[in-house]
C-alpha cells in the first residue's frame, strides 16, 4: 500500500544488506522473483477459493496484491532493479565493459591539457569509474567507502535523481524567463525548509556563485563594502570570494587580507585561544571587535560564517556563538550570511540546517554542493525586505540558474532526503561513529580530538596532547593507508592535521564499524 512501493522495497533491501548482504546475482533476480511471488499469491488464492467459496480468509491479501500488480504494470521493467542495485550499494549500470585508458596515460594527458593549479588526490591517483550510494569503484573494479564526498548527499548516482534529471532533460531545458511549474514548486519546497523570514530565493550554479551573489545583495542593501569573515574560512573560487576567504588569501600564492575585510578568530575550542564554557561569548567578542574595525572604514556590510567551519578543520561552533556574533553585527547594521554550502540539508542530524543548532535565523543563507547531488546548483535565500532593496533596477539574470532540469533534480534530492530519512540516519549513525572514534582516542595518542555533529565529523591528530603540536604529516600518511584499505578520507584545517569525515548520508553503522576498525589498525603504527 505504499505510495512508491519500489522505494519502500529498496529500503528493505538496504537494511537487509547491512546484516546479511545479498550477492549481485541475487540482487538482479529479486524483482522477477517478487513479481512471480505476487503472481502465485493471486493464483493460489483463486484456486483455493474455487474449492472453498465461503472462506474469506483465503482472499485476505488479494486486493492489496492486485492493486500492487496493477501499479507495477505501469513501471518500466528495468526500473525496480536499478533502485534495488543502488540500495545494495552496487553500480546501477554496468561499468566494466567500456575500454579504458591506463591511469598513467590519463595523468599525463591531464598534466598536458589542464591548468596546473588543479591538484589530484593521493600519491597514486585513483581512476574512479562508477559510484553507488556511499561507494566508489575504480577501473579495476575495486570498491572504496567514500567518507569525503558531501556533494553526493543522497548517494552517488542515486537512481531517483538520475531519473528526474534525464526525464526532464529529454523534455525541456530552458531558462527562468519562462513560466514553469518545476521552478515554482521547487522554490516553494526549498523555502518551506527554512525559517519564516527567509522566503525569497535566487538560483545559481555553485556555492561560489551563491556567496558571490549574497555579497552583492548585502552590499547593495547596506550601501557599504566591508565584510567580516572567520579566520581560515573558505567561501569560493571567484575573485571576490578569494578576497573574503582567509583559507586562500593567507595561503600559498595569496595576496593577504584586503582592506575592506576583517578577520574574526576561528572559534576553535580545542586549539584556539578560548577553550572554556564561555568560549562562545569570547569568540563572539572577536566578531564585535571586527565590527569596530569595520566601523572605522565605513561600516560592516556583511558577516559571512559557515554554520560549522569545514575547511578550518571541521570546527563545531561553541554554544551561543552565532547568537552573540549576529547581535554585534546587526547592532552595527550588518547583514548576517550563513554559508550552508557544506553543512546543510540534514547533514548535522539534529536539524535540517546547521545554523539551527545555534538558535539563530540568518538574513541570507547560501546553498551549494548537496543541493543537486552533483548536478551544479546553488541558491541564495533571503528575506523579502532584502530582496526588494536588491531590485534596484539592475536585473539579476542567470543563464543556467533555476532551469527546469536543475529544479527537477533539486526536488528529487529534497524528496529523497525525506523519504529515505537521511537526516535521521545522519543523526544516529553520526552519533555512533563519533562515539566509536572517541573510544579509539584512549588507545591511540595521535588522536587529540574527535568532534562533530551528525555526519560532519573531524578527527584532529596531534604529536603531543599537552602542546597540541599538529601531526599533519601523520594525518597525510593515515589518509594514504586508509585508501589502500579501501576507505577514502581527506585532511584539512590550518595545519592539515584534521581528518574530515563527511560521507554521503546513506552511510551506515556497518560503514562506521569499517572506518573505525581500519583506522584502529592503521594507527597501530603510530603508537610510541
Ligand atoms: N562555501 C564553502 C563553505 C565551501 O566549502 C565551498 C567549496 N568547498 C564553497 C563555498 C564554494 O562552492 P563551489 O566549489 O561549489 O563553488
Amino acid at each position: 500500500d505504499k505510495r512508491d512501493p519500489i522505494r519502500a522495497a529498496a529500503q528493505v533491501v538496504a537494511a537487509y544488506q547491512e546484516i546479511f548482504p545479498l550477492n549481485e546475482s541475487e540482487i538482479d533476480a529479486l524483482y522477477s522473483l517478487t513479481l512471480t511471488r505476487l503472481g502465485f499469491s493471486v493464483l493460489i488464492a483463486a484456486k483455493q477459493t474455487r474449492a472453498a467459496p465461503g472462506n474469506e480468509y483465503l482472499n485476505i491479501s488479494n486486493a492489496a496484491v492486485w492493486s500492487l500488480l496493477e501499479k507495477l504494470r505501469e513501471v518500466p521493467f528495468d526500473w525496480p532493479t536499478r533502485a534495488i542495485r543502488f540500495a545494495a550499494g552496487i553500480p546501477v549500470v554496468n561499468y566494466q565493459s567500456s575500454t579504458r585508458r591506463p591511469a598513467t596515460e590519463l595523468l599525463a594527458h591531464r598534466e598536458r591539457s589542464l591548468g596546473p593549479s588543479l591538484s589530484v588526490s593521493y600519491e597514486s591517483p585513483l581512476h574512479i569509474v562508477a559510484g553507488s550510494r556511499q561507494f566508489l569503484f575504480d577501473a579495476l573494479g575495486r570498491r572504496y567507502l567514500d567518507c569525503v564526498n558531501n556533494v553526493a548527499h543522497v548517494g552517488h548516482s542515486h537512481p531517483y535523481v538520475v531519473r528526474a534529471a534525464s526525464e526532464q532533460m529529454a523534455r525541456l531545458n530552458t531558462n527562468t524567463r519562462y513560466l514553469h511549474e518545476l521552478l515554482t514548486e521547487y522554490s516553494e519546497r526549498l523555502i518551506a525548509t527554512l525559517p519564516e523570514p527567509l522566503q525569497v530565493v535566487y538560483f545559481v550554479n555553485s556555492g561560489s556563485e551563491a556567496n558571490e551573489l549574497a555579497l552583492r545583495i548585502a552590499r547593495a542593501h547596506r550601501h557599504r563594502t566591508d565584510v567580516i569573515v572567520i579566520d581560515c574560512a573558505y567561501h569560493g573560487n571567484t575573485s571576490a570570494m578569494i578576497d573574503i576567504s582567509p583559507y586562500k588569501f593567507d595561503g600559498p600564492g595569496g595576496r593577504g587580507c584586503p582592506m575592506c575585510v576583517h578577520k574574526a578568530s576561528l572559534p576553535d575550542i580545542y586549539r584556539g585561544q578560548y577553550r572554556e564554557n564561555d568560549a562562545g561569548a569570547r569568540y563572539a567578542q572577536s566578531v564585535a571587535d571586527a565590527v569596530q574595525r569595520a566601523e572605522q572604514n565605513g561600516g560592516v556590510a556583511a558577516f559571512f560564517c559557515e554554520s560549522a567551519v569545514s575547511c578550518g578543520g571541521q570546527i563545531i561552533l561553541p554554544d551561543d556563538y552565532l547568537r552573540q556574533a549576529y547581535a554585534a553585527v546587526r547592532a552595527a547594521g550588518g547583514i548576517c550570511v550563513a554559508d550552508e554550502v557544506q553543512t546543510g540539508f540534514g547533514r548535522g542530524g539534529s536539524h535540517f540546517w546547521m545554523f539551527e543548532t545555534q538558535g539563530v535565523v540568518p538574513d541570507i543563507v547560501t546553498l551549494g554542493k548537496p543541493i543537486g547531488n552533483g548536478h551544479p546548483i546553488g541558491a541564495v535565500v533571503t528575506t523579502r525586505e532584502i530582496a526588494d532593496s536588491f531590485a534596484n533596477g539592475m536585473e539579476y539574470f542567470n543563464t543556467f540558474g533555476g532551469n527546469p532540469v536543475s529544479c527537477a533534480v533539486g526536488l528529487a534530492v529534497l524528496e529523497t532526503i525525506k523519504e529515505e530519512e537521511l537526516q535521521q540516519n545522519a543523526h544516529h549513525v553520526g552519533a555512533y561513529l563519533k562515539e566509536r572514534l572517541t573510544e579509539l582516542k584512549s588507545t591511540h595518542p595521535l588522536i587529540g580530538d574527535v568532534r562533530g555533529l551528525g555526519l560532519f565529523i573531524g578527527i584532529e591528530f596531534v604529536r603531543d596532547r599537552e602542546t597540541l603540536e599538529p601531526a599533519g604529516r601523520e594525518a597525510a600518511v593515515v589518509v594514504e593507508r586508509m585508501k589502500e584499505r579501501g576507505v577514502l578520507l581527506s585532511t584539512d584545517g590550518p595545519f592539515h592535521n584534521v581528518i574530515k569525515i563527511k560521507p554521503p548520508l546513506p552511510f551506515s553503522r556497518r560503514d562506521a564499524d569499517e572506518v573505525v576498525s581500519k583506522l584502529d589498525m592503521v594507527l597501530e603504527d603510530f603508537r610510541n
